[in-house]
Order: C-alpha cells, then sequence, then structure tokens
C-alpha cells in the first residue's frame, strides 16, 4: 500500500506522491523559544518525528529533507527577556537548549536542519519585496502589510467564511490597514526592540513571514508535507500560504497540509491557571522519554488525547512487558511486519500499529525468534527500544508515596470497620498502580512496586 495522508487542504485522505521522490521535503512549525515547551507541544514533535521517520524508510535515509524553525524573534520572547533582566539571546539560547535536550529525551531525531528566524532575515525582506512589487503588500505607517483581497482563494486551507476569519484572528483594528484582515509582514522596533535595517526603517518581521522565508530557503517555492498543530490552520497557515503562493505565483505552497489534533490533561484544558500545566522537562523527570512518545502514539495524531497519569502507568507497563524481549533481538528493516508498515502508511494509524505489537508480543509464546525480532523492528521504525535494557529496567517509576500510603491507611480503616467491599476496591486501585500490597501478622500493610 502507498502512503496515505490526510491533507487538511482537501479534507480528505489522499495517496501521498512526492515531488521529488530522491528529495520528499517536509517543514514543521518549531517552537517559540521563551519558556519550556509542555507535553502539548511534544505532540507535533513525536507526530512529524514519526513522519519523518515513515518517510525515510519508504524513500531512503538520505532521501527526506525536514525543516524545524526556531522562532527566536517574537514580543513574547521580548517581555520574557525583560521580566527576566536577561538578554535576548541568552533567553533564546537557554530555551532553545532545554528544547533541544527534551526533543532528544522524546527520542526524536534530528530534523536536517533547524533554521533560526534571526538567520533569516535577509530572505523575508525579499519575499516583501516581491509582495510589494507585485501588488500583494503594502507600506504604511512604518508597517509593511500583507492585503488579504489581492489573494482571491485565501482562506482555502481553513475554509472559513470572511466573517469568521476576521472573528478568529482576533484582528487588531490598526489607522494603517486598508482591509481588516490584512497582517503584518513588517513592523517598525523600538531603539530597545531587536531590528535590523531595512527599506521600510529599523524593524522586525511578523511571525507568519518567517515560516515562509525558512521553507523557501531550505525546501523551495512548493514542497512536500507542512505540518503542525490543528490551532495553526488558521490564521499561521493560511497567511503562509497568502504568502508564499502570492511572491513565487505559485498554486501551492505545499501539496500536503498535515495538523495534529490537540492534547489536554486528565479531561481539562491544559493551563496554567488550573493548575495541570505539564512541561516536557517536568514530565521527563517521572517518566522515560519512550514511555511520554508510546503513550502518544496510542491516540491516533488528529484525534483529540486525553493525557492522564493512568495512561502513563498502563504505557510504563506494556513497555516493561516487552523490552526483555525485543532487546534480544536487532532491529531490521527486513523483520518489519507488513502489517504494522502498512497501519502506518494508512495516514499514520499508530494505535491500530501498537495493536500489531500487542499481538507479535502474544506471538512470541510460540515462535520467541521470529515475533521477537519483528517486534524489536517495529518498534525501533517508530522510536521504541532504543534503551539498554539495564538502563532502561534501572530507571525509577514514579509513585506518590504519600498517596499510596494514604490509600493504605484508608484500606485498614476500612478493615477495621469489616467494610470488605471498599477494602477489595482500594487494592484494586493500587494494583491499578502497579502497587502489590502484603497484609503483615502484626496489623501492618507493606507494599512494594511491582513493574
Ligand atoms: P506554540 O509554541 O504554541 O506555537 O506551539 C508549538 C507547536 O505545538 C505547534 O505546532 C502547536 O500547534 C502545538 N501545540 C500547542 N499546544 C498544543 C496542545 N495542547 N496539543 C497539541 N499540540 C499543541
Ligand atoms: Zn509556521
Amino acid at each position: 500500500m502507498a502512503l496515505q495522508l490526510y491533507n487538511t487542504l482537501t479534507r480528505r485522505k489522499e495517496e501521498f506522491a512526492p515531488i521529488d521522490p530522491a528529495n520528499v521535503r517536509m517543514y514543521v512549525c518549531g517552537p517559540t523559544v521563551y519558556d519550556y515547551a509542555h507535553i502539548g507541544n511534544a505532540r507535533p514533535l513525536i507526530v512529524f518525528d514519526v513522519l519523518f521517520r515513515l518517510l525515510r524508510h519508504l524513500y531512503g535515509p538520505d532521501h527526506v529533507t525536514y525543516i524545524r524553525n526556531i522562532t527566536d524573534v517574537d514580543d513574547k520572547i521580548n517581555a520574557r527577556a525583560a521580566e527576566r533582566g536577561i538578554s535576548i539571546r541568552e533567553l533564546t539560547e537557554e530555551t532553545n537548549a532545554i528544547f533541544q535536550a527534551d526533543a532528544k529525551a522524546l527520542g526524536c531525531l534530528e530534523p536536517t536542519v533547524q533554521p533560526r528566524a534571526t538567520e533569516h532575515i535577509a530572505a523575508m525582506i525579499a519575499i516583501i519585496e516581491r509582495l510589494i512589487a507585485s501588488g500583494h503588500a503594502y507600506e504604511a505607517d512604518g508597517h509593511v502589510l500583507f492585503d488579504v483581497p489581492s489573494m482571491p482563494d485565501y482562506g482555502k486551507l481553513s475554509k472559513r467564511p470572511l466573517d469568521e476569519m476576521i472573528a478568529g484572528a482576533r484582528v487588531e483594528v490598526a489607522p494603517y490597514k486598508k482591509g481588516p484582515m490584512d497582517f503584518v509582514l513588517w513592523k517598525p522596533s523600538s531603539f530597545d526592540e531587536p531590528g535590523w535595517e531595512s527599506p521600510w526603517g529599523r524593524g522586525r518581521p511578523g511571525w507568519h513571514l518567517e515560516c515562509s522565508a525558512m521553507s523557501w530557503k531550505y525546501l523551495g517555492e512548493t514542497f512536500d508535507v507542512h505540518g503542525g498543530g490543528i490551532d495553526l490552520v488558521f490564521p499561521h497557515h493560511e497567511n503562509e500560504i497568502a504568502q508564499s503562493c502570492s511572491a513565487f505565483h505559485r498554486e501551492a505552497m505545499a501539496n500536503f497540509w498535515v495538523h495534529n489534533g490537540f492534547l489536554q490533561v486528565e479531561g481539562e484544558k491544559m493551563s496554567k491557571s488550573l493548575g495541570n500545566f505539564v512541561t516536557i522537562h517536568e514530565a521527563l523527570k517521572d517518566w522515560p522519554g519512550e514511555v511520554l512518545r508510546f503513550n502518544m502514539l496510542k491516540t491516533h495524531y488528529r484525534q483529540p488525547i486525553d493525557w492522564t497519569l493512568a495512561g502513563l502507568r498502563e504505557s510504563q507497563r506494556e513497555l516493561d512487558r516487552w523490552y526483555p524481549l525485543a532487546k534480544q533481538f536487532a532491529a531490521s528493516s527486513s523483520m518489519l511486519a507488513p502489517e504494522f508498515v502498512a497501519a502506518l502508511e494508512d495516514d499514520l494509524n499508530t494505535p491500530e500499529a501498537i495493536t500489531g505489537l500487542r499481538r507479535l508480543y502474544r506471538e512470541a509464546s510460540d515462535d520467541v525468534a521470529f515475533a521477537g525480532a519483528r517486534l524489536a523492528s517495529c518498534g525501533h521504525l517508530v522510536g521504541l527500544f532504543e534503551k539498554d535494557l539495564a538502563d532502561w529496567q534501572a530507571a525509577p517509576i514514579p509513585i506518590d508515596k504519600a498517596h499510596v500510603e494514604a490509600l493504605i491507611d484508608l484500606r485498614l480503616k476500612a478493615r477495621a470497620t469489616k467494610n470488605w467491599a471498599e477494602s477489595d476496591r482500594i487494592r484494586d486501585e493500587l494494583a491499578g498502580m502497579g502497587i502489590a500490597l502484603k497484609d503483615n501478622k502484626d496489623g501492618t500493610t507493606s507494599w512494594e512496586l511491582k513493574r
């Protein structure tokens, strides 16, 4: 089966055919480096890493170019640097280093290039000049704006009616704008803001322009896949398309637009005010990166994902069971299970692929060598079983000891009142956390963690 990908442009699954199979080209919007990335940001990291790995498998490792940019100029960066009393460069260097370490710990391969916005200002200025020359952009009051009505098919990605787009974009009302939807390509910088000389004075680029410039530089005017989270469809990706297609007189910026769904935590939107905000950095203190990766891949990338402790524990347990088997065999592409690859080729159906891994684990009781080698090989394709067995088994499992002991206390109280149902319920709850209880003769209960 050939690779099928759901294309947000057409709202259908389509057969993927690269423009040049000798150089399959993918761009994914990367982080704005001003703070720790959160576990929601880990989703596009992992999802597009799996797509990168699959493309490398299908077309050859030297035939895929994956660009993930680093946004290191942004008003959020300016504000945070001022708040912390450090330079912008210090902040972006520090945050980028953390991001790179997070991505590595999550088992993500390094993209081919991770270009920084601040190193591509000349390309951004070149695009603006083209847009002005062709009547798609205008200068007003030190700003340069994209003239949205100059592009008749603006909105073709998000397919929203104009009034909804205006509301969705939370359009800034500014006297220098000709139309309410027009967006900033270039804006002036005051002396204490980062800025670059340009034909329109000292200033800095708008966010959308960065991705048009960096994808152009590394992938050309039209490329194969553009990815990111679903929240980026509008206005970010719509504006990238407007800029690139108008500047290069192209029908398409990318042929496939692929978007991951959103992640929420324990059924709620993740937010700092709700206190359920989890950074990748924090999550990695509690769980091996492969557990986070595997847990992410259990849900199809386009579905919303509910990130729960129970799910993480289950993911840890499942990998714990598989690791000793998988590590007995070397991964090899000749031992990949065809149905595993077929599931991935079906719009990255990772839940189906994981069902296949479970089947292989069961089949190992009949034919260890065959099923074990397949398990190792399939896992490796999606970035699993990359640790040594000893390191894997030595990693501590996070448990909230106070919570465990409080539950044991409750169970002892239930037993004291002969409430056996409640006592059993608590025992089961603890068992679900991987905790085994032993009732001692002296009336106390001891516990241990079973992996
Ligand atoms: P940001 O730094 O907010 O631009 O996000 C970086 C990437 O993470 C983008 O591709 C976003 O779409 C994605 N993203 C942000 N929040 C979430 C979330 N809660 N779930 C899934 N993806 C997200
Ligand atoms: Zn982008």
